[in-house]
C-alpha cells in the first residue's frame, strides 16, 4: 500500500500556524513513509471561500517548503462527481429527500428540549413523517444520510488510541443542501476516496465528524482510511491560540523575521517529539516521525523557543539559504546592498547578535548606507577630544593600506594603539562609533573590512569633524 495524505485547508483566511502544523505532520508522515502528499481547496463554501485566501495558502505552503505531489484540487470543481455520489446512495436507499422546513425543525427542536430530550434530527416524529409523505417531487428538499441506528462507530486513531461513538449519537446527516451544494462531511468523504488518501491527519476539532464520515465511507463502499486527530495550539495563557498572542499567520512569521526551516523545526516539536532532541534537520524529520508519537495533549506555543531556534538557524544554515530569505528584508527596508558587502558576510558577521532576520537587516543598514547621525550616548561617550589623536593616527594607517584584510586591519589598530601608547579600547571604540555611528558592532577588523576602505575614511572624517566641533564648542 502506498501512503496518501493530504492537506484540505477551508480557504476563508491565512494560513493558521495550527494548520501549517496539520499540513506539516501530514507531509512528514508522507515522506517518512515513501509516500505521497496532496494539497486539497475545501472551497465549497461559496460566500467564505475567496481566491485571496486560497494564493495565502499556497503561498504559506511554498514558504514552507512544503511541496505537494499532487493537487491542489479543488472541491467546487468536484460537484458533478458529489452528485453522482448522491445519487447513487438515494438510489440504493442510504439516503433520502427531507421537505422538513427549517420552522418545523426549530419546532421539533424546542420540543426535545422542553422534554429534557437531546435536540437532534429525527426521521422518525410524526410531524417530519407526515411532511414528507406529503410532500410532491420538485418541492425544495435537502438530502440525508440514512446513518444507522444501531450499534457503533469504532476506530483507531493513531493519536487517540480507540474511539468508540454510538450510532444512536448521530443524526441523519444532510449530504445536499436545498439549493443543491453538497455538504462538508460529505465531500471529504468522496475527496478522501476517490484521491486515494490512506492516512487522514486533521485538527482533533473534526473528531466528532469522524465516525458520521466513516459511517457514509461504509455506505460508499470504499475503503476508510487511518485517522490521526492533532491536538490544539494554545497561547501561553492556555486559551487557543488566537491573533491576541501575536502571530498566528504563517506569513506574519516571515514578516517578522523567521527563516522557515525554524518555523518548521519549532512546529514539529509543538506536539511531537524524539527523546529530547530539540533541533532537527528536514531530513531528521522525515526519518524520525511518526503519528503515533504525536501528542495526545495540547501544546502551548512559546515564541522564545521559537526566536531561540530562529537564531540557531540564522548562525547555521548555509548562508546562501538565509541570504535568499534575507534579501526579502532588506528590500521591505529599502536597504539597496547592490553597494556594499555580500549578504552572506553580512550573515557571517551579525547573525550571532540578532534573534530575527528584521533585526539582522536594520543592524546591517550602516554597511550600506550613510548612518543619519551618531548614536548620541556613543558619541558622548567615545567622540570626545582626546579620541582626536587616536582617529586622525588610525586614519592615515588605513589610508595607506594596501591589504585591507581582517589581519591586516586588526594590526592597524594595534599599532595605532602601541604608537600612542594606551589600550586598544581607546583607539577602537572611537573607531567603531566612527565608522557605524554607534557603539557596538562585530568585531572591528570585520566590521572595517565590510565598510570598505573608501567609507572607512570618509567616515572617520566625519567623525573628526565632530570632534572636532565639540572640542570648539567647549
Ligand atoms: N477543510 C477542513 C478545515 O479546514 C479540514 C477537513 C479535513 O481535514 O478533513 O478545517
Amino acid at each position: 500500500m502506498t501512503v496518501k495524505t493530504r492537506f484540505a485547508p477551508s480557504p476563508t483566511g491565512y494560513l493558521h500556524v495550527g494548520g501549517a502544523r496539520t499540513a506539516l505532520y501530514s507531509w512528514l508522515y508522507a515522506k517518512s513513509q515513501g509516500g505521497k502528499f496532496v494539497l486539497r481547496i475545501e472551497d465549497t463554501d461559496i460566500e467564505r471561500s475567496t481566491q485571496e485566501a486560497v494564493d495565502a495558502i499556497l503561498e504559506g505552503m511554498s514558504w514552507l517548503g512544503l511541496d505537494w505531489d499532487e493537487g491542489p484540487y479543488y472541491q467546487s470543481k468536484r460537484f458533478d462527481r458529489y452528485n453522482e455520489m448522491v445519487e447513487k446512495l438515494l438510489a440504493e436507499d442510504k439516503a433520502y429527500k427531507c421537505y422538513a422546513s427549517k420552522e418545523l425543525l426549530d419546532e421539533i427542536r424546542a420540543e426535545q428540549e422542553a422534554n429534557k430530550e437531546m435536540a437532534r434530527y429525527d426521521a422518525n416524529h410524526p410531524k417530519i413523517i407526515a411532511v414528507n409523505d406529503a410532500a410532491t417531487e420538485g418541492e425544495p428538499c435537502v438530502i440525508r444520510f440514512r446513518n444507522p441506528k444501531e450499534g457503533s462507530v469504532i476506530f483507531n486513531d493513531e493519536i487517540r488510541g480507540n474511539i468508540e461513538i454510538a450510532n444512536s449519537q448521530l443524526d441523519d446527516l444532510i449530504i445536499r443542501r436545498s439549493d443543491g451544494s453538497p455538504t462538508y462531511n460529505f465531500c471529504v468523504v468522496v475527496d478522501d476516496w476517490d484521491m486515494g488518501i490512506t492516512h487522514v491527519v486533521r485538527g482533533e476539532d473534526h473528531i466528532n465528524n469522524t465516525p458520521r464520515q466513516i459511517n457514509i465511507y461504509k455506505a460508499l463502499g470504499a475503503p476508510i482510511p487511518t485517522f490521526a486527530h492533532c491536538a490544539m495550539i494554545l497561547g501561553d495563557d492556555g486559551a487557543k491560540l488566537s491573533k491576541r498572542h501575536g502571530a498566528v499567520s504563517v506569513m506574519q512569521y516571515r514578516d517578522e523575521g523567521y527563516l522557515p526551516n525554524a518555523l518548521t523545526n519549532y512546529l514539529v516539536r509543538l506536539g511531537w517529539s524524539h527523546g529530547d532532541q530539540e533541533i532537527f534537520s528536514q531530513q531528521e524529520m522525515i526519518d524520525l516521525f511518526s503519528l503515533n508519537t504525536i501528542s495526545k495533549s495540547a501544546s502551548a506555543f512559546n515564541t522564545d523557543k521559537l526566536l531561540w531556534l530562529n537564531n540557531h538557524y540564522m548562525k547555521t544554515s548555509d548562508p546562501e539559504y538565509v541570504a535568499g530569505y534575507l534579501q526579502w528584508h532588506m528590500d521591505n527596508q529599502n536597504i539597496d546592498i547592490s553597494k556594499g558587502p555580500a549578504l552572506t558576510e553580512i550573515i557571517g558577521a551579525l547573525s550571532e547578535r540578532a534573534k530575527t532576520l528584521v533585526e539582522l537587516a536594520s543592524s546591517s543598514r550602516y554597511f550600506y548606507e550613510e548612518y543619519e547621525a551618531f548614536d548620541a550616548n556613543a558619541a558622548k561617550k567615545h567622540l570626545r577630544p582626546v579620541a582626536k589623536q587616536a582617529l586622525i593616527l588610525v586614519q592615515t594607517k588605513l589610508l595607506a593600506c594596501e591589504d585591507w584584510s581582517d589581519a591586516t586591519l586588526q594590526q592597524v589598530i594595534q599599532d595605532t594603539a602601541d604608537e600612542l601608547e594606551v589600550g586598544m579600547g581607546k583607539v577602537g571604540m572611537p573607531l567603531r562609533v566612527a565608522i557605524t555611528g554607534a557603539g557596538q558592532s562585530p568585531s572591528l577588523d570585520v566590521t572595517l573590512r565590510l565598510i570598505g576602505k573608501e567609507r572607512s575614511i570618509s567616515r572617520i572624517s566625519r567623525a573628526l569633524e565632530f570632534v572636532v566641533a565639540r572640542e570648539a564648542a567647549q
